[in-house]
């Protein structure tokens, strides 16, 4: 069996706007529902410096001092989700970037109103995901933990 150690990791947040409008609890839903570890999680108010060095691939888009704004706008939850190609998967439960093109089904397909404000962010790809982790959370801030009824026998009646 695979060890938790190999398993790929992924790095999703809630954006200002889904904040504002109540939406964390229903995408977490989602990422649990489908299986998925939650291994970290929080929330924070995102500095420039940070989304300077997250979005640095995006440094020269016209739209990167608006994107600045939205993302400065008021706090993220930020979580890294662990699983069975947990990037693949995860970046097709979030849809595509505009919600005008994004399935219904998908978190911004579902909530989303304009590409600059779709709801989530998740990394794109594996490499991504290793650097916005890093990025966004300290080591002793992600969790190993096991499901209680791997270790029941163990764990039960004391
Ligand atoms: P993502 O990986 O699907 O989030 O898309 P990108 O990495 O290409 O872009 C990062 C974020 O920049 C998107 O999620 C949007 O919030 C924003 N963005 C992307 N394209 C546009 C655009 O054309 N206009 C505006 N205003 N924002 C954009
Ligand atoms: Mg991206």
């Amino acid at each position: 069996m695979a060890s938790a150690a190999v398993l790929e990791r992924t790095l999703i947040a809630v954006k200002p706007d889904g904040v504002q409008r109540r939406l964390v609890g229903r995408v977490i839903q989602r990422f649990e529902q489908r299986g998925f570890k939650l291994v970290g999680l929080k929330m924070l108010q995102v500095s420039e410096e940070l989304l300077s060095q997250h979005y640095c691939e995006l440094r020269m888009k016209p739209f990167y001092p608006s994107l600045l704004h939205y993302m400065t706008s008021g706090p993220v939850v930020v979580m890294v989700w662990e699983g069975h190609n947990v990037v693949q998967t995860t970046r097709m439960m979030v849809g595509h970037t505009n919600p005008v093109e994004a399935r219904a089904g998908t978190v911004r397909g579902d909530f989303g109103i304009h590409v600059s404000r779709n709801v989530v962010h998740a990394s794109d790809s594996l490499e991504g995901a290793k650097r916005e982790i890093q990025l966004w959370f300290q080591g002793k801030e992600l969790l190993n933990w096991d499901k209680h009824a791997t270790n029941f026998a163990t764990l039960w009646l004391h």
